[in-house]
């Protein structure tokens, strides 16, 4: 059988140093495990603007909606920020969420036992939690029409619009039942069904598409304001929230703070199967191009290691191999090995980029 793709985009700032360790566990991976890859290498944001004069060439594009997976570093940096809109790194980004379709946007909020302490909660209500927001990334008030500020009277009035139909909803509902049988079985969906019609709807659909299809799983309902405040008051009873596209950008960020820093963020959006069942699928780190940072080794590259393990599990059905990735990153961390952003107030000495790919790869050798 020929090697599944990857298509690798690094883009701008620390984007091609924290990828530079992913390449490393890849090839790991095919030398180690039999798991090979045949990866390509790309340009996005920034640097395709550079080469191309545009964030996104049409034939990268193509060669996203081709390979079995995508993964992108991160784009953007000062030296863009005058670029016009159109062709700002970021529209690098939007293009290929867009034509992809990437409705199904997956933040995993997990907390290592060893960075407990770098949680703004106690660490008892944060160590080993782990759970997953699914928030709807393609529709929704973001997108939703009519949208813009027009004259009314004697004064403006700003305008955006709540918009889900059934199919929006019926699909990212089904994206998140299957990712709960494949964790911890339960989902939590949250709106607000008692004051907008499209959280009726939303409950409506979710119910449906359990009932049909997946009563296996434990679903159970709540309004987003208290689930943000159930994320901050004891976050561990959830596994898989899911959320529309704008109460899913509020809540995935608090859950992000849960786990301390940004250098520790994985994400996966993901879109419609393709015909042999895997999903359309592009994996990033949270955090952004970093330019405070870039060029001095000080990035951690865990959020965007992580991102691989997350492609492991949900585009090539490696679960097995995507768990043995994050236990040696979470061996490491035990071990005490830390990159700057992960340096506590008791301080300690910092280790760089390639260290800590160094770390993990040897973690990787000792569980053999
Ligand atoms: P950022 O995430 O790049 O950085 C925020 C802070 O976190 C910085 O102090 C940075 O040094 C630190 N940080 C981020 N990632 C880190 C890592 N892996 N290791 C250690 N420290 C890390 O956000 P920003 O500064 O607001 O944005 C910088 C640029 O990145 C901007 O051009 C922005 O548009 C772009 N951006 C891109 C993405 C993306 O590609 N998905 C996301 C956010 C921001």
């Amino acid at each position: 059988m020929a090697n599944p793709t990857l298509l690798i985009l690094a883009g701008d700032g620390i984007g091609p140093e924290v990828m530079g360790q992913v390449t490393r566990i890849i090839d790991w991976f095919g030398a180690k495990r039999d798991l090979g890859f045949d990866v390509e290498h790309d340009l996005v944001g920034g640097a395709a603007y550079d080469a191309h004069g545009t964030p996104l060439h049409d034939d990268t594009m193509a060669k996203a909606l081709d390979a079995d997976a995508v993964l992108l570093g991160a784009v953007g940096g000062p030296k863009y920020d005058d670029l016009d809109f159109s062709v700002k790194p970021e529209r690098g980004l939007l293009r290929l969420r867009k034509e992809m379709d990437l409705f199904s946007n997956l933040r995993p909020a997990q907390c290592f036992d060893a960075l407990a302490d770098f949680s703004s909660l106690k660490p008892d209500l944060v160590a080993g939690l782990d759970i997953m927001i699914v928030r709807e990334l393609t529709s929704g008030v973001y997108f939703g029409e009519p949208r813009g500020i027009f004259e009314e009277g004697n004064e403006r009035v700003g305008i955006n619009t709540q918009r889900y139909t059934e199919s929006e909803i019926d699909r990212v509902a089904r994206s998140a039942f299957e990712l709960a049988r494949r964790r911890g079985n339960k989902v939590c969906s949250m709106e607000k069904a008692n004051v907008m019609e499209s959280g009726i709807l939303w409950r409506e659909v979710v119910e449906r598409v359990h009932k049909a299809d997946y009563a296996d799983v434990e679903l159970s309902h709540m309004y987003a304001d208290n689930g943000a405040m159930q994320l901050v008051r004891a976050p561990k009873q959830f596994d898989v929230i899911l959320t529309d596209n704008l109460f899913g950008d509020i809540l995935s960020d608090c859950a992000a703070m849960l786990t301390g820093s940004l250098g520790m963020l994985p994400s996966a959006s993901l879109g419609a199967p393709n015909a042999d069942g895997r999903p359309k699928a592009l994996y990033e780190p949270v955090h952004g191009s970093a330019p405070d940072i870039t060029g001095k080794g000080l990035a951690n590259p865990i959020a965007c290691i992580l991102s691989f393990a997350m492609a492991l599990r949900y585009s090539f059905d490696q679960g097995d191999e995507a768990t043995r990735l994050e236990q040696a990153v979470e061996k490491v961390l035990a071990d005490g090995a830390r990159t700057a952003d992960l340096m506590g107030p008791e301080g300690g000495t910092p280790i760089s980029t390639t260290d800590m790919g160094d770390a993990i790869l040897a973690a990787l050798d000792a569980r053999l």
